[in-house]
C-alpha cells in the first residue's frame, strides 16, 4: 500500500479504496456485541483492586455544618472551579473526594512514565495564578499532583475539604433552599449550591476475561500502581523488584504507551498483550529554558496560549502556533488539505474527502515511523494502527516503540481478539500460555455508561425528581452545566458544551468561570436560586442536536473505526454516543459564546428567584 522506500520529497501514493478495506477489516475483527458489557467493574470479588495504596485511611468525626459552595471531585474541574469561586468571593468551598488528597486522576495515575499528552503551559490549570513554570513541555505526574496541591494551598481549599469520602445522597430541599448531602462517612451537611467534577474516566474497569480471579500470582491495575510490588517510585527510582519478574501487561492505550518502556528497563521479562495497536506518533518533549519562559509569561499569557492552542487544534485560522505539537500539526495538515481544494471541489463532500486524505496520510506516517524504529519486522507490522487517527486518541511518544527493541520484551498480538483467558500461571493469548508473575491491567476506564451509574451516587432534585430518571433516555443540560429540576447544581464536564478533547482542561477553566459568576450574580443580587428554565434547556438542546454530524462525530461513527470508549465500542447510539453531543460551531465559538452569556449579565436561559 505505500512504498516504503520512497525519500522525504516523493509525495505518498495511497491506494484509498485499499486502505478504507483494510481499515473496515479490522474493525470488523474487533466489534462484539456485547460493547460495553465486556468490562468488569471494580467491585465485589474484584474490590481489591480500588483501594488506594497512596494515603493511609484516617478517622473523623462527621460534619454537621452548611457551606456555600460543596464540590464533589477534587481533580481538576473542582479545583478550577473552586478557585475562581474563592476569587469571586466564596470563601468556604468544600471540596469532597474518594481519593486522600486533590489531584483526581493525577492522585489515582501513579504508574511509572505518566505525563501530560497535552503541552503544560496550556494542559496546567492557573499557572500564571500560582506562578509555576512547568520544567517540561509535557510534565510529569508527580510535578502535575504537586501543581494540583499548590492550588488547593493557594485558594484555601484544604481548610474545607474532605478526604477518602465518598457521596452516598444528595437531596434538594426545596424549603430551605439548598441541598443535604449524606456521604459514607456519616456526614450530613448542607451547600446552597453544588458542584459536581467527577471526571470523565474517573472509573477503572478490567477486562471480562475468563479466570481473571485465578491467576495466583501478583496483579494491580495501572490507575493503583502498586510499588510496594514492583520497587522504586512513582518519581522514577528504579522498579528493581521486577528484575528477576515475568510481568504481563494487558492493553496498549495510552496509558500503558507511556509506562511500557519504563517496564521494559525494569522487568526480567515483558509480555504486553495488544488487541489493538494505538497509533504513537512523535512527542518531542523538552525541558523547560526559563529564560525563554520569561520572555512569553507577560500577564494574561496563559488565557492567550490555551485560546491559541484551541484555535490551532480545531482548525481555525490562526496566525501563529504557539504550542507547536502533534495536536495542532494534526489540524494544521487538514487546513492545508483543505485549502488546496479547487474551488468547483469546495463542497461539504469535497472538504470531507480532503479531511480523509489528509488523514490517511499521517496515518501511514504513523505506520512507517514504526517501520523506521522498530527492528524486528513481524512486531513493527502489528503495532501498526489501521484506522483514521481520531478514531482512538492519538498517543505521542519517544520511547514506546523503542523499548520492542529491549531484551526480554514481547509483543503479543492478539489479532483483535483480546486475551483468551487467565489461568493460575498466567495469560492465554493466541492460542499459547504465557506463564506470569505479574498481570498489570492498562485496561482503562469506564465510559458511555450513566452519569449517575459512574458517579456512584444519584441527585435527587426538586420534586423529588431523579437525575437518572431525568436523564434515562440520554443527557439533557445547558452548556452542560445546568440541568432543569436541579437548582443550584452545577456539572462540571466536557459534554454538551465545547467538548474539546485534545485539551480537557480548558473546558474546566472556561466552566468555572462561567459557574463563579453566576454564583457570584446569585449571592450580590440576593438570590437564593439559580435554575435553567425548561425553554432555557429546550432551546439548548434543540441548537446541538441541530448540529451537522460532520467533523470528529461523523468519522467515529464511521465504518473505518476500530471500537473503543471514543465510540461506544462501535455500537451507534445508547449513552456512550452522547459523548460526541457538542456546540456545533465548535470549541472556539463555544468560548466566545460562554463569554458573552457571562459578561452580558443576563445569563440567557436560567432563573434567578
Ligand atoms: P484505554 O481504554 O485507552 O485502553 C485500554 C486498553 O485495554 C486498550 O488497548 C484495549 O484494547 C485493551 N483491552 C481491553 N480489553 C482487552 C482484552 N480483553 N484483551 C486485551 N486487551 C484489552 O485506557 P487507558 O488507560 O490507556 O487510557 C484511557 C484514557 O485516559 C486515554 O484515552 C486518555 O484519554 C487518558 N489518558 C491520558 C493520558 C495523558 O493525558 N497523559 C495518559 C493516559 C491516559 P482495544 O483498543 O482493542 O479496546
Amino acid at each position: 500500500m505505500t512504498d516504503q522506500t520512497r525519500t522525504a520529497a516523493e509525495p505518498i501514493i495511497i491506494d484509498k479504496e485499499a486502505l478504507k478495506a483494510r481499515y473496515r477489516e479490522e474493525r470488523n475483527k474487533r466489534l462484539r456485541p456485547d460493547g460495553n458489557d465486556q468490562y468488569q467493574r471494580l467491585t465485589g470479588r474484584f474490590a481489591h483492586y480500588a483501594v488506594d495504596p497512596h494515603t493511609p485511611f484516617v478517622e473523623r468525626a462527621p460534619k454537621t455544618d452548611h457551606v456555600t459552595f460543596a464540590f464533589i471531585g477534587a481533580g481538576f474541574a473542582g479545583l478550577v472551579t473552586a478557585a475562581r469561586l474563592v476569587e469571586a468571593g466564596v470563601s468556604d468551598v468544600r471540596l469532597i473526594d474518594k481519593a486522600g488528597d486533590v489531584g483526581g486522576t493525577w492522585y489515582w495515575n501513579r504508574y511509572p512514565g505518566a505525563q501530560c499528552d497535552t503541552a503544560s503551559f496550556v494542559y496546567m490549570p492557573l499557572l500564571e495564578e500560582t506562578g509555576h513554570m512547568p520544567t517540561e513541555k509535557y510534565a510529569h505526574g508527580p510535578e502535575i499532583l504537586e501543581h494540583c496541591r499548590r492550588i488547593a494551598d493557594q485558594y484555601g481549599l484544604y481548610d474545607h475539604a474532605l478526604f477518602h469520602t465518598e457521596v452516598t445522597d444528595l437531596t434538594w430541599d426545596d424549603a430551605g433552599s439548598r441541598w443535604a448531602i449524606r456521604t459514607n462517612r456519616g456526614d450530613e451537611f448542607t451547600a446552597q449550591f453544588l458542584g459536581m467534577g467527577t471526571g470523565p474516566l474517573h472509573v477503572a474497569k478490567l477486562p471480562g476475561i475468563p479466570g481473571i480471579d485465578e491467576f495466583a500470582g501478583h496483579s494491580f491495575h495501572t490507575s493503583r500502581w502498586d510499588y510496594a510490588y514492583t520497587g522504586g517510585d512513582h518519581t522514577g527510582a528504579p522498579m528493581s523488584n521486577l528484575a528477576d519478574k515475568r510481568v504481563g501487561i494487558i492493553g496498549t492505550g495510552a496509558t500503558a504507551v507511556q509506562c511500557v518502556p519504563r517496564l521494559a528497563k525494569a522487568c526480567k521479562e515483558l509480555y504486553v498483550f495488544q488487541r489493538t495497536p494505538s497509533s504513537v506518533d512523535v512527542r518531542a518533549n523538552q525541558p523547560t529554558d526559563p529564560e525563554w519562559f520569561a520572555t512569553i509569561s507577560e500577564p494574561g499569557w496563559q488565557q492567550r496560549w490555551l485560546e491559541n492552542f484551541t484555535l490551532n487544534q480545531t482548525g481555525g485560522l490562526a496566525a501563529e502556533d504557539l504550542v507547536m505539537d502533534g495536536w495542532t500539526d494534526l489540524a494544521r495538515r487538514v487546513i492545508t488539505k483543505v485549502m488546496s481544494v479547487p474551488a468547483e471541489q469546495f463542497t461539504p463532500e469535497g472538504l470531507m474527502t480532503a479531511f480523509e486524505d489528509s488523514d490517511f496520510e499521517k496515518m501511514e506516517e504513523i505506520r512507517a515511523r514504526v517501520d523506521s524504529i522498530v527492528d524486528d519486522a513481524y512486531t513493527a507490522e502489528k503495532l501498526k494502527a489501521w484506522y483514521r487517527q481520531l478514531c482512538k486518541r492519538p498517543c505521542f511518544h519517544d520511547e514506546y516503540l523503542q523499548a520492542y527493541n529491549e531484551p526480554g520484551v514481547a509483543l503479543v498480538d492478539t489479532d483483535g481478539k483480546g486475551v483468551e483467558r487467565i489461568t493460575e500461571n498466567g495469560v492465554v493469548a493466541a492460542g499459547t500460555l504465557y506463564e506470569l508473575d505479574c498481570i498489570i491491567f492498562a485496561s482503562g476506564f469506564e465510559v458511555g455508561t450513566s452519569f449517575t451509574h459512574r458517579a456512584g451516587y444519584d441527585v435527587t432534585g426538586r420534586d423529588g425528581l431523579k437525575l437518572s430518571d431525568y436523564w434515562a433516555d440520554g443527557m439533557k443540560s445547558r452548556h452542560g452545566i445546568h440541568a432543569h429540576g436541579f437548582p443550584n447544581l452545577f456539572i462540571v464536564q466536557l459534554t454538551h458544551a465545547a467538548n474539546l478533547i485534545s485539551n480537557v482542561p480548558h473546558n474546566f477553566t472556561e466552566a468555572g468561570r462561567a459557574i463563579a459568576a453566576t454564583v457570584r450574580h446569585a449571592i450580590e443580587g440576593g438570590y437564593d436560586e439559580v435554575e435553567v428554565t425548561k425553554a432555557g434547556e429546550d432551546e439548548w438542546m434543540e441548537l446541538l442536536h441541530g448540529g451537522s454530524g460532520l467533523g470528529v462525530a461523523g468519522i467515529l461513527g464511521s465504518s473505518e473505526c476500530t471500537p473503543g470508549y471514543y465510540n461506544n465500542e462501535g455500537q451507534p447510539g445508547g449513552l456512550g454516543s452522547e459523548l460526541l453531543l457538542a456546540y456545533p460551531a465548535g470549541p472556539v465559538a463555544y468560548f466566545e459564546y460562554l463569554k458573552r452569556w457571562c459578561s452580558t449579565g443576563d445569563f440567557e436561559g436560567l432563573e434567578f428567584r
